[in-house]
Formats: C-alpha cells, sequence, structure tokens
C-alpha cells in the first residue's frame, strides 16, 4: 500500500521535519530581499519555521537564516518580520 506524499520540510528553529503547509515560509527574492512568505505564493529561495515564535527565535539567535539565504539580515529586519509572526498567531 502506498502511503499519500506530504511535502516535508524542516523547521530551522527546533529542525523537526513537518508537512509544509504547517510551517511559514522565508523568502529570498532574486534582489536578495528577505521576506516573511504568509501567503506561500512568493517566489526566491525559500527556508521554513513553525507557525511560532519561539521557533523564529531560535533561528535567529543561531543565526540559521543567514546561514540559509548566504546573507546578513539586519536586525530591524528581524525585529519586523518578529512582530509580524507575533500578529498572526
Ligand atoms: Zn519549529
Amino acid at each position: 500500500m502506498k502511503s499519500r506524499r506530504v511535502p516535508m520540510r524542516m523547521c530551522l528553529g527546533c529542525s523537526e521535519m513537518k508537512p509544509k503547509k504547517e510551517l511559514i515560509r522565508l523568502v529570498k527574492s532574486k534582489e536578495g530581499d528577505i521576506t516573511l512568505d504568509l501567503t506561500g505564493k512568493m517566489t526566491g529561495r525559500g527556508a521554513y519555521i513553525c507557525r511560532n515564535v519561539e521557533c523564529f527565535r531560535k533561528a535567529r539567535n543561531a543565526h540559521r537564516f543567514e546561514r540559509a539565504f548566504a546573507c546578513r539580515i539586519s536586525e530591524d529586519l528581524f525585529d519586523s518580520m518578529e512582530a509580524e509572526l507575533e500578529n498572526e498567531q
């Protein structure tokens, strides 16, 4: 019997594999801008985190977003993405 394949992605905060649709994507556009992709429709390179601020903070503090996107991310940008994520819950 074949099991249904659910696309899984790893959260950069807790390192758990979860179904893609339960996670929030951060996207780096080809212009190099990083945004929280709450619609799931933006194009670009993506990194995933759970839909909670704790995982965002963990990933932020461990510099995992910077590593995933291979660039620096300003504190201001982190703060605004964190605020956006908090509003989502
Ligand atoms: Zn997580």
